[in-house]
């Protein structure tokens, strides 16, 4: 397990963990009491997280509730409620976190068709309606654009939105996405400081899950909490 931790202005600190096939597999249908173990191990605050669906969705937990936003169909969710974790499971995807200085949290799943319909942009803009403090971000580990083969149709159309920057090639020069460049530019465009990005590629290296390169159906956890510093 892997861990980000600062400290916030309000006597807070923002803690971040994320897990790797040692921390075992914390996909959401994992057997019970298995799961509850494994994400206890992480943190025993109570686990808000996603059935992710690769889409522009993001939850206001605090308009819906903790009931309401766990297992919800959507890729982010947003509370300004302190003492709760917000979970994000991948395998190849982006996961990223996010947290206002006055401690309104976010996280959001984002592979390439939730980052195309705008799944980053959405985060954000709920975050901005509970803080006008700034955004930092964190940002886990995702496939490496090495091992992203992609489509030349599909590269040309999120190079035009998200810049030239996210095209490149696989290690036998075939055209690629380079998803976190992409990532990257939104959240530059957004105005967010990314303050730390694992770029451990999920398909090279094998204490990750990867759909893409194993065809695993495990998920590693990205989690963000907030406690009493
Ligand atoms: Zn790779």
């Amino acid at each position: 397990m892997r861990f980000f931790d600062r400290a916030l202005g309000n006597g807070r600190s923002i803690r971040v963990r994320w897990t790797d096939r040692t921390d075992g597999n914390l996909a959401i249908d994992e057997a019970m009491p298995e799961l509850e173990q494994r994400r206890r191990d992480v943190t025993d605050r109570p686990w808000v997280w996603l059935r992710q669906v690769h889409g522009e969705r993001c939850i206001d937990l605090d308009e819906v509730g903790i009931e309401s936003a766990t297992g919800a169909e959507a890729d982010a969710v947003v509370t300004a409620q302190p003492d709760l974790a917000l979970a994000i499971h991948t395998a190849d995807c982006v996961p990223i976190v996010l947290w206002s200085e006055d401690g309104v949290l976010g996280a959001v799943h984002a592979g390439w068709r939730g980052l195309e319909a705008g799944i980053v942009e959405s985060c954000i803009e709920l975050l901005r309606t509970k803080s006008s403090e700034p955004i930092s971000a964190v940002i886990g580990p995702s496939i490496g654009p090495e091992c992203y083969e992609f489509g030349d149709e599909d590269l040309e159309r999120l190079s035009a939105k998200f810049g030239s920057s996210v095209r490149s090639l696989t290690n036998d020069g075939r055209p690629a996405l380079n998803v976190r460049c992409g990532i990257r530019n939104e959240l530059g465009r957004l105005n967010v400081t990314i303050v730390f990005e694992d770029d451990t590629c999920t398909s090279c290296d094998h204490q990750l899950y990867s759909f893409r390169r194993r065809g695993e159906s495990g998920r590693q956890a990205l989690v963000l909490w907030s406690e009493s510093a």
